[in-house]
């Protein structure tokens, strides 16, 4: 199969150059689907994370690393990935058109859509106004600024957890903010947490508003601690789960569940036809969003994919 066919129209464009993206180029590759991954963050959120250590055969490396190996096995193949951000997609007589950022458009027969999901905003009073100036939504890529500081977390997940675990090994204090009884981490993580002398959890209680001139400089609970309800701080990460990203395929009518997330087929096909979905987007692996379950879906839907185009030869 052509990568562009004679009428410039790709066989497959992949959206999403994350573990779902990237494990559904490398099988496409193999299949002998010539195509393009468009994909704004080589490695997806994994290549934000401080460090994996539960993928087979893959121990203890850090989030970077691990993705640059992952998108230097699917360049290996020849496919080109274009660092872009999709921003609408339409299709007439059964050909998809893929607007980029750069209003550039790509045309295909068939696309994946692997973009995974977003980081939730609180919509705290304050949030939006110290967002780089105290407030992050990833402690990895921020964290670095907050050496010997006093920072909080906000959440009481997976990645909560981890943020929290990797703040401490820089700040001098960390304050782990959770609005439930426990924390909803894995046990393994809430073990490190509960044995790390410089993390203080801070369970039922929520933060209501972020204080300061020009930067953040203490946030506001709804119950106190230590007889106050203001606590001071340098930073505060905001770790409270994701949505999946969507909106820019809204013209195509794909189906989603009440969370938003892409129903597919076993196979990874949506209700439309050509469309296909992988990873942290979707309803499949019983929703546990991890990158082996997002890597093993790029497979299932790259054969789809192959399988459809076979079927549906121009
Ligand atoms: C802090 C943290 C720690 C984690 N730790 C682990 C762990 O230890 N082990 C584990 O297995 N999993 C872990 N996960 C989960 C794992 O990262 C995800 O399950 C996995 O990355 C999902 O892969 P994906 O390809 O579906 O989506 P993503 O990784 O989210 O990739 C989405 C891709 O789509 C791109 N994209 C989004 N929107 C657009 C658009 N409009 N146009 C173009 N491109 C777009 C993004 O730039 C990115 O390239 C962690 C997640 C977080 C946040």
């Amino acid at each position: 199969m052509k990568h562009k066919t004679k009428d410039n129209i790709h066989n497959l464009i992949i959206i999403g150059a994350g573990p779902a993206g990237l494990s559904a180029s490398i099988y496409a590759s193999r299949y002998g689907i010539k195509h393009k991954i468009v994909g704004a963050l080589l490695g997806g959120q994994i290549s934000e994370t401080h460090k994996i250590d539960n993928y087979p055969g893959m121990e203890d490396m850090s989030g970077f690393e691990f993705s640059q190996k992952w998108g230097n096995h699917a360049k290996k193949y020849g496919v080109e990935i274009l660092p872009e951000l999709v921003e609408k997609i339409n299709k007439e007589n059964n050909i998809f058109s893929i607007t980029l950022a750069n209003n550039n458009i790509l045309q295909a027969r068939t696309i994946l859509l692997a973009t995974g999901t977003k980081k939730r905003k609180l919509n705290i009073i304050g949030e939006k106004e110290f967002i780089g100036k105290g407030v992050s939504y990833c402690a990895t890529c921020d964290g670095f600024f907050y050496k010997n500081k006093i920072v909080g977390v906000i959440g009481g997940s997976d990645s909560a957890a981890t943020a929290t675990l990797y703040l401490a090994d820089l700040a001098q204090k960390v304050y782990l903010i959770y609005r439930k009884k426990e924390l909803r981490a894995e046990p393994f993580w809430v073990n490190l947490i509960k044995k790390n002398s410089k993390i203080e959890v801070l369970y039922e209680t929520n933060v209501v508003e972020i204080l300061g001139e020009q930067k953040l400089e203490k946030i506001k609970l709804d119950k106190e601690y230590k007889n106050s309800k203001e606590l001071d701080l340098d930073g505060l990460f905001i770790e409270a789960g994701s949505d999946p990203a969507t909106e820019y395929f809204s013209e195509l009518g794909i189906e989603m569940d009440e969370g938003g997330y892409i129903k597919i087929q076993k196979n990874g096909a949506t209700n439309v036809l050509g469309v296909f979905a992988a990873g942290d987007i979707t309803d499949g692996s019983d929703k546990f969003r991890q990158v082996i379950t997002a890597a093993s879906e790029g497979a299932i839907s790259a054969r789809a994919v192959y399988n459809f185009l076979k079927t549906n030869k121009k």
